[in-house]
């Protein structure tokens, strides 16, 4: 199906700016071009930063921040096809999940608004400790400063809405660099923020080498806060190299879901059918590994296969496609080259497993060896394991045998094993008869061991981009 080609100038110090060489932005499932984008670099980072650094010297009410928030949402809802297909046209994403994507982006702006409205401080009881008697103090919450936020290609919109609304909300300016595969759905959401009355410097966006626009994100001291939505080892590079500021991390997972042998085998079986495989498994909350009682194993395969087999795979603009392209040829050719190894090692592939019309087949690989890294790293791609396990106690274990930590699911009728999973299972999140890809954009979301350090969500983000200043009085 055709795509519209579409030109987006860069967004610096309120300015839409070119830069004399271009990043080509294509399609995952044709190689079509559907744009371009400058392509910046060091300098026009650091003018980025002046001009954010400008804008927070003239800080906006919370009423006004909190308006434009509304604004965006509403034009969000408005223009709501034409979000959907440049997600859908840069990224590959079916359009099922794009329509999904845009309008959560409305309700992370619309919660965003929110926290802008009821960003408050504390009253400190004083009086509680003797050299407090006589005194007033009250904690104000100050914006952190300038933002650098770096996004992935997975979720366009939505991931960089995580970053750029809580940071209005919080009264924080930003420079941002989104994906260079997906650099366009974050620059209509730039155009958006502008027409919904942003002034200039707010939102800064630039696109280009990672490396050099990275580095001076971590070394220039305008920025206070740098938050990343990405891969593992980058993230934790970042963090190491800039100690002095705060980096807020949210990576990827090899998400396991428990299946205890009293489930609800139906519901279980098509919710991770659906969350295994939607947007061809790049979602860093993808289910990825799952783990079945014994005694439930044959019937919940029985169930689960003919769920995958149905799904559609093909052009991700077909509103009926469910399953489309992985983001880029090597990334599918490493995918595959992963179930190869498991199927060498003794794993039987119950479906899938090729290459179709240049698609990867939703592929479902039963009992590899734990090392196999199907089971082990994280896949993202249209692949999930299934297991059977001894007991609710082994599946919970195996689950955490990893070393990612961001969200979790298990299924059971019995609320003692639902909340021990809960309790046990060592995630920043889990799910109980859904499946762990689900979020709400209110959640606090966001991973332990190396899945990440911090919380996303606009009421979280926001939290963690102010700073709490203690004022005394005597009185
Ligand atoms: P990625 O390769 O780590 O890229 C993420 C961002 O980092 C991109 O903007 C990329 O720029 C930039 N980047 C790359 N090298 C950099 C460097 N040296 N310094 C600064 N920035 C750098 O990840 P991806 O492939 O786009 O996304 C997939 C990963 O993100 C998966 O691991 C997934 O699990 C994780 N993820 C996590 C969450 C979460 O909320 N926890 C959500 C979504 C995705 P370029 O595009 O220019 O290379």
């Amino acid at each position: 199906m055709a795509t519209t080609s579409s030109e987006r100038k860069l967004l610096v110090g309120g300015n839409w700016v070119e830069t004399g060489s271009w990043i080509e932005v294509t399609s995952p499932y044709d190689g079509a071009v559907v744009g371009r984008v400058p392509e910046a670099g060091a300098d026009e980072t650091r003018r980025a930063l002046g001009a954010a650094e400008k804008a927070m010297l003239d800080p906006r009410p919370a009423h006004e921040r909190a308006a434009i928030l509304d604004r965006v949402a509403d034009a969000l809802a408005d223009r709501h096809d034409e979000v959907a297909r440049t997600i859908s046209a840069e990224a590959g994403k079916p359009m099922k999940a794009a329509r999904v994507e845009a309008s959560r982006a409305v309700s992370t702006y619309t919660m965003a608004a929110v926290e802008a409205r009821k960003l408050a401080g504390d009253v400190v009881p004083m009086d509680a400790s003797p050299a407090g008697v006589g005194k007033l103090a009250l904690t104000l919450r100050q914006p952190i400063g300038v933002v650098g936020a770096i996004s992935p290609f997975n979720f366009p919109l939505n991931l960089v809405a995580h970053k750029i609304a809580p940071a209005l909300a919080a009264g924080c300016a930003v420079v941002l660099k989104p994906a260079s595969t997906t650099p366009l759905s974050a620059l209509l959401l730039a155009e958006l923020e502008t027409e919904a009355g942003l002034p200039a410097g707010w939102l800064n966006v630039v696109c280009g080498p990672a490396s050099e626009i990275g580095d001076v994100l971590v070394e220039d001291e305008r920025v206070k806060l740098i938050t990343f939505t990405g891969s593992v080892p980058i993230g934790w590079k970042l963090r190491e190299r800039a100690p002095r500021k705060r980096v807020n991390l949210e990576l990827g997972n090899a998400t396991p879901v428990v299946v205890a042998a009293d489930a609800d085998l139906d519901d279980a079986a098509g919710r991770l059918a659906a969350n295994a495989f939607s947007f061809a498994g790049q979602s860093c909350i993808s289910v990825q590994r799952i783990y079945v009682e014994r005694s439930a194993y044959d019937g919940f395969l029985e169930r689960f296969l003919p769920h995958v087999e149905a799904l559609k795979v093909g052009d991700p603009a077909d509103e009926e496609t469910d399953v489309g392209p992985v983001i880029s040829d090597s990334e599918r050719d490493r995918i595959l080259s992963w179930i190869e190894e498991a199927r060498a090692a003794g794993a039987r592939i119950l479906t899938g497993g090729t290459i179709e019309n240049g698609l990867l087949e939703p592929t479902v690989v039963a009992e590899p060896p734990p090392d196999a890294k199907v089971a082990c790293e994280e896949v993202f791609g249209p692949v999930c394991t299934v297991s059977p396990v001894g007991s609710l106690d082994e599946g919970i274990a195996l689950a955490n045998s990893t070393r990612f930590g961001l969200q979790a699911g298990v299924f059971t009728r019995d609320v003692s094993s639902a909340l021990r999973a809960a309790r046990e299972l060592e995630f920043g999140g889990v799910t109980v008869n859904e499946a762990p890809t689900f979020r709400a954009d209110q959640m606090p979301y966001g991973g332990v061991k190396d899945s990440g350090n911090t919380r996303e969500g606009p009421a979280y983000a926001v939290r963690e981009m102010t700073e709490e200043r203690l004022v005394v009085l005597q009185l």
